[in-house]
């Protein structure tokens, strides 16, 4: 592991280095940056060579380091507070103007941060909290929320508090207040036993985030058979998604115990809010026991 750390301070020192370079160039080099380091492509080659918890400590020193070049009050972010110009270009189809530049944000971040604060009791109330695949700009706040009792997990993800498989969660029946798991039910093959599991150890009153790429169609799309990468990616929009979910995924939710609510919380924001933000509309999958 110590080879490691060497690597990644390495890394760093290199885009330091870079970074210099930059403020000798200036506006020559700042789409070069833009795209240099923001890109999903990019981050793909380098998770490959660096564990992702270094690399996403380089990442957001580099943000932040070349963050002077993009001054201003255009985007502002809600999880930490920064305005700038424009926040970095990011996405597998890159979405330009989206990523904070100092705490890595993206627009489904901002929208749970925005959601949580104005519409949930998620920072008022004691409450204990289980989080699957912790966000990392949401899992800091979290951890040191003094009213939640607070654990995340997953089946590898490094950061994540406790490894734990979502289909077979190590916790007894109602056991938390609240659960967040966002942009995880559609890498699960069995997802019936994950909503089962999740439905068992939320305590009755409640309650939990349940996103997912959707799609505008009534049914899901998925085909388990399938387990070429290229394949998943062509038919599902990523090399480890099993499934598209249609609007019934309501029903699968439903079918477990779950009360659905597709709250229209973003579409309700002013439109100055949506572009001060970067949000994309979608709507919130709260469910309850
Ligand atoms: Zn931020």
């Amino acid at each position: 592991m110590s080879k490691l750390v060497i690597f990644a301070d390495l890394l760093t020192a290199f885009i330091k280095k870079q970074t210099l370079l930059t403020l000798f160039f200036h506006q020559p080099l700042k789409p070069y940056f833009n795209d240099m380091f923001a890109t999903y492509e990019l981050k793909q080659i380098a998770e490959k060579i660096v564990p992702k918890k270094y690399l996403r400590v380089a990442g957001m020193q580099v943000l932040r380091a070349t963050s002077f070049l993009y001054k201003g009050n255009a985007v502002t972010c809600p999880c930490c507070g920064h305005s700038f110009a424009s926040f970095a270009s990011y996405g597998y189809v890159k979405r330009p103007n989206v990523l904070c530049r100092h705490c890595l944000s993206l627009e489904r971040h901002r929208s749970l941060w925005l959601y949580f604060h104005q519409k949930t009791n998620l920072f008022k109330d004691k409450l204990r909290v289980l989080h699957f695949a912790p966000e990392h700009q949401l899992q800091e706040k979290f951890k040191n929320a003094p009213n939640l009792d607070y654990i995340s997990a997953d089946l590898d993800m490094p950061t994540a508090m406790i490894q734990m498989d979502i289909t077979n969660i190590t916790f007894p029946d109602n056991a938390f207040d609240v659960i967040i798991c966002n942009h995880v039910l559609e890498h699960v093959p069995d997802d019936h036993l994950a909503m089962s599991e999740l439905y068992r150890v939320l305590k009755p009153g409640g309650w939990a985030i349940l996103q997912t790429p959707m799609s505008n169609k009534a049914e899901t799309e998925e085909d388990l058979t399938i387990t070429d990468p290229k394949e998943r990616e062509r038919r599902f929009g990523q090399d480890d998604h099993v499934r598209t979910y249609g609007m019934d995924k309501k029903d699968r939710l439903e079918s477990v115990g779950f009360k659905v609510d597709l709250d229209k919380f973003l579409y309700e924001l002013p439109a100055a809010t949506i572009a001060q933000y970067r949000l994309m509309l979608e709507d919130i999958w709260i469910v309850r026991k």
